[in-house]
């Protein structure tokens, strides 16, 4: 059993501020080893269950904040900027099951602490197929495209919330409650592991009955709200992304293979960063 496990950090139990997941930031080395035990203990949850290959991509900021030598299960680690599949790279057919760690709620989701759509300056709400969808959900479509069930998600109430449309089937590990954007009822790390532990091991032993793949019509669209219109026109430089002739601010992405319609989000994402605010 193979298990692809995307990590990213805002959805971390205690985590409510930037400066606490920001490299560099003083308070960020105490709160990367709370994220570190809480991809560990979902990696533990797999292992209890019969999991033993893991794929950890680290998909928070520079991508690179976990420790190699402390990851569990001997798990595998690609980190590192500049990933063509972005927060979903390494994921492939040969894959049992992804895991969704420390995710957050979406731009327009609420409450949702430290909520956002990949790029909070640039982007202010992403549906697919008309509903509002968070990473979790634009993310699965690359689960999707490679014929994998996306099992756990773990983040506060939002974001379980949030991916149940797509992946109703995904088990949810709820380690706090989101207040405002910036604050939250975080439960204790150790409890926090302790859920995520038993919704891993519960994720993999659900896989036996043949889990179902998200449950996202293709072809799909993904209708993107930018902050601005010169954002959004902006993302029309790139190929098979169109405005809304009725709203200035917003593009329009349809395609039927969900993996390139991925990449063509990530590419406005990238692009419009330049002139994002
Ligand atoms: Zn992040």
């Amino acid at each position: 059993m193979k298990i692809f496990l995307s990590s990213d950090m805002e959805g971390t139990a205690g985590v409510v501020d930037w400066a606490q997941c920001r490299p560099g930031q003083p308070e960020y080395e105490h709160y990367r080893g709370l994220l570190q035990a809480e991809v560990n203990a979902a990696i533990e949850g797999a292992r209890a269950a019969g999991a033993r290959q893991f794929l950890v991509n680290d998909s928070h900021s520079t991508m690179a904040n976990l420790r190699p030598a402390e990851l569990a299960g001997n798990a595998r680690y690609l980190s590192g900027r500049h990933k063509p599949l972005y927060m979903m790279q390494g994921l492939d057919s040969s894959f049992d099951a992804v895991f969704f760690v420390s995710y957050h709620g979406s731009m327009s989701g609420f409450p949702a602490t430290l909520s956002h759509t990949y790029n909070p300056a640039a982007i202010s709400e992403v549906r697919l197929n008309g509903v509002v969808a968070g990473e979790s959900g634009i993310n699965a479509l690359v689960a999707l495209g490679h014929g994998v069930p996306v099992m756990l998600v773990t983040g506060d109430e939002t974001t379980a919330r949030e991916l149940r449309p797509f992946c109703p089937g995904a088990q949810e590990a709820v380690v706090k409650s989101s207040v405002s954007r910036f604050s939250a009822d975080s439960l204790h790390p150790h409890d926090a592991r302790e859920v995520i532990r038993d919704a891993a091991r519960r994720a993999v032993e659900s896989l036996t009955g043949g889990a179902p793949l998200p449950a996202i019509e293709l072809p799909a669209t993904l209708t993107v709200r930018m902050r601005n219109p010169d954002l959004a026109e902006m993302a029309t430089w790139v190929q098979g992304v169109r405005q809304d002739p009725s709203d200035p601010v917003t593009v329009v992405i349809t395609d039927e293979d969900p993996v390139r319609l991925y990449r063509t989000f990530v590419t406005v994402v990238l692009l419009t960063r330049g002139i994002a605010e």
